[in-house]
């Protein structure tokens, strides 16, 4: 069984309004063991709306509306579903006496706009919504496609209603309901392809399933577990990261939303150590993402070039012409020696170089040494992202006695 979301809604379209309607639905029914397959955003039209939701039954079990329930001319979610799902729209009596008992509790008198909120498609179910003036339903295609179940657009309402109305009623349907849980592990310099050679069999398994997604120089392993309770399924994820992490080492840096600055700073901080910086790549945006992730502190000096050529001036290390420099080592180790703090570890980021290479170096904790070659230079915000993180884990990989020294 599987759930699609409709999100109704001129202004998401517009860029004026941020669908957070759509992540709570698609947390909500992921830990109940539902997967949400696809997701459309539709303006307020009915003809559309009702398209939308005839290509979700088509190949969903379970569609969820957000939004376009209100008593106005442009709330035609109503509508759209009773055609939709293959039923006429009728007018509720009972409906129409909860709507009017809502609007005598705060004290207001229903107006009529508002009995256009007492049509629903014929023989569908009311959800009777205690948050909020706009009814709720459940209405089952005529044809047996599935369900659609209609939700205000107000967040606060939706979430209540989702809560207490729908989840119980989607867990009996799903007979015996299964818990999903998530867990990333993040990887970085090692490469897609690399990790997906390390864990190509796990890869293969059903439950806990693995999912790689890539980003510069990184690498998320994602394992979903199913379960018929959450202990079972957190169980489930807990032997598949103890396999996958025997696998990849080193390579994980952290998981679920850590980043590589933050367990970077942190570690750093841990060991009382300073970190020196050479940036002749990055434009100062490695200095940046630390000081903004709160470790500006442990910066014990941030020099930033605009290129090599000013970098190694400013080192007093210039070569009389950087661009005539084809084997950099010395000049290397020299330039993160330079930079490393007594007490810390100094990172260079410097390219490009005369045939167009970049390396990174490191120097320290204690006596390590240690620079390479790591791609062709690139003037491009990915490149730049891609050697913060070569960087940043050389740092990391330097601080836990996990890099071969002497320089290579
Ligand atoms: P109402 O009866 O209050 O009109 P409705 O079901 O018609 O409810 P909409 O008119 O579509 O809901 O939306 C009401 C408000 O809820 C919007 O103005 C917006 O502030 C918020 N909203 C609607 N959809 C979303 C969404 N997907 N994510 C976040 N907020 C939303």
């Amino acid at each position: 069984m599987h759930a699609e979301l409709v999100i109704v809604g001129t202004e998401l379209l517009l860029g004026e309004l941020v669908d957070t309607n759509a992540s709570f639905l698609a947390t909500s029914l992921r830990d109940i063991g539902l997967d949400v397959l696809y997701k459309t955003t539709v303006g307020d039209n009915e003809a559309r709306i009702t398209q939308v939701i005839n290509i979700a039954l088509d190949r969903s079990d379970i569609v969820i509306t957000s939004g376009g329930l209100g008593p106005t001319l442009d709330d035609v979610t109503r509508p759209a579903i009773a055609k939709a799902t293959g039923r006429k729209l009728v007018y509720s009596i009972e409906l129409e006496r909860q709507i009017a008992e809502k609007f005598r509790s705060f004290g207001k008198k229903m107006s009529e706009n508002n009995k256009r909120q007492a049509f629903i498609p014929e023989g569908a179910t009311p959800l009777p919504n205690p948050a909020g003036t706009a009814p709720c339903f459940l209405s089952e295609d005529i044809s047996g496609r599935g369900i659609v179940i209609a939700l205000p657009g107000v967040p606060r309402e939706l979430q209540y209603m989702m809560k207490n109305k729908v989840i119980p009623v989607l867990a009996e349907r799903m007979a015996g309901a299964r818990f999903t849980r998530i867990k990333i592990l993040r990887t970085c310099a090692v490469g897609e392809s690399n990790v997906d050679r390390a864990i190509s069999d796990l890869m293969r398994s059903k439950n806990p399933t693995i999912g790689l997604a890539a980003h510069a120089g990184q690498t998320d392993v994602r394992i979903t577990a199913k379960g018929t309770t959450a202990a079972e399924a957190d169980t489930m994820i807990a032997s598949m990261e103890r396999e996958i992490r025997q696998r990849l080492g080193v390579a994980v840096y952290g998981t679920g939303r850590e980043t590589l600055v933050e367990v970077v700073g942190r570690l750093l901080s841990a060991k009382g150590l300073k970190l020196g910086i050479l940036d002749a790549v990055t434009r100062g945006l490695l200095g940046r993402e630390l000081a903004e992730a709160g470790f500006a502190d442990l910066l014990s000096r941030n020099l930033c070039f605009p290129d090599i050529r000013a970098a190694l001036q400013g080192l007093e290390l210039s070569p009389p012409d950087p661009a005539d420099l084809q084997g950099p080592g010395e000049i290397l180790t020299q330039a993160a020696r330079s930079i490393a703090p007594p007490s810390g570890v100094g990172l260079a980021l410097l390219g490009p170089f005369g045939n167009n290479s970049t390396f990174v170096a490191v120097s320290g904790p204690g006596s390590l040494r240690i620079f390479r070659q790591v791609r062709p230079y690139k003037d491009s915000n990915y490149f730049r992202r891609w050697i913060i993180v070569q960087g940043l884990d050389w740092v990391r990989r330097a601080v836990l006695g996990e890099l071969e020294s002497p320089a290579d």
